[in-house]
């Protein structure tokens, strides 16, 4: 990481390789954190680690409306939604003041994926988007995201830096 690199880019804390999956686990991206880290600040953020639910901790789903989904544990059914839109706002607030450039969720997750990702529906499986990546998104439009599954090709590593860089310079 380059920590005096003035272009900050949040990143799924999990990306990095800090042990915060359910399972005690993570899924370092060592294309991102060596080939970006090389030029950018990295911001981790693990919103169900930050809001309290604690490592291990029980899986999550989204269910109902895949433009509103509720936010539940697979087994037990507790509902998280309400908790986990309080703390993404206050976070997004905080990350918004640090001038972030840019952001890689981790895809598939039903707190950080931002697209396709399940959304259990009457009638079957629906498509959508993690609760906290919604927030963000919809609180800095315009700011280039990426999920880490779209950036295993250099060619499209490069693409994004370079879609972070112009952002980062057309905000000054
Ligand atoms: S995908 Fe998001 S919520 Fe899940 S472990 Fe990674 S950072 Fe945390």
């Amino acid at each position: 990481m380059n920590p005096t690199s003035d272009i900050h880019i949040g990143i799924s804390s999990c990306l990095m390789g800090e042990p915060v999956r359910y399972d005690g686990g993570h899924r370092k991206h060592d294309d991102i954190v060596n080939v970006l880290g090389q030029r950018v600040t990295f911001v981790p953020v693990c919103p169900e680690f930050e809001v309290g639910m604690g490592v291990p901790r029980e899986t999550l789903r989204l269910i109902g409306d895949p433009e509103a989904p509720r936010l539940v544990t697979t087994e037990t059914g507790i509902d998280h939604t309400d908790r986990m839109l309080t703390f993404a706002r206050e976070r997004v607030r905080q990350l918004e003041a640090m001038d972030l450039s840019g952001y890689i969720f981790k895809s598939r997750s039903p707190s950080c994926g931002v697209e396709r990702v399940e959304v259990v529906s009457e009638g079957g499986s629906r498509s959508g988007r993690g609760l906290f990546a919604r927030v963000l998104m919809e609180h800095l439009p315009g700011m280039p995201v990426a999920e880490e599954r779209h950036l295993s090709d250099p060619a499209l590593l490069e693409n994004f830096l370079a879609r972070v860089l112009h952002f980062h310079r057309n905000k000054r």
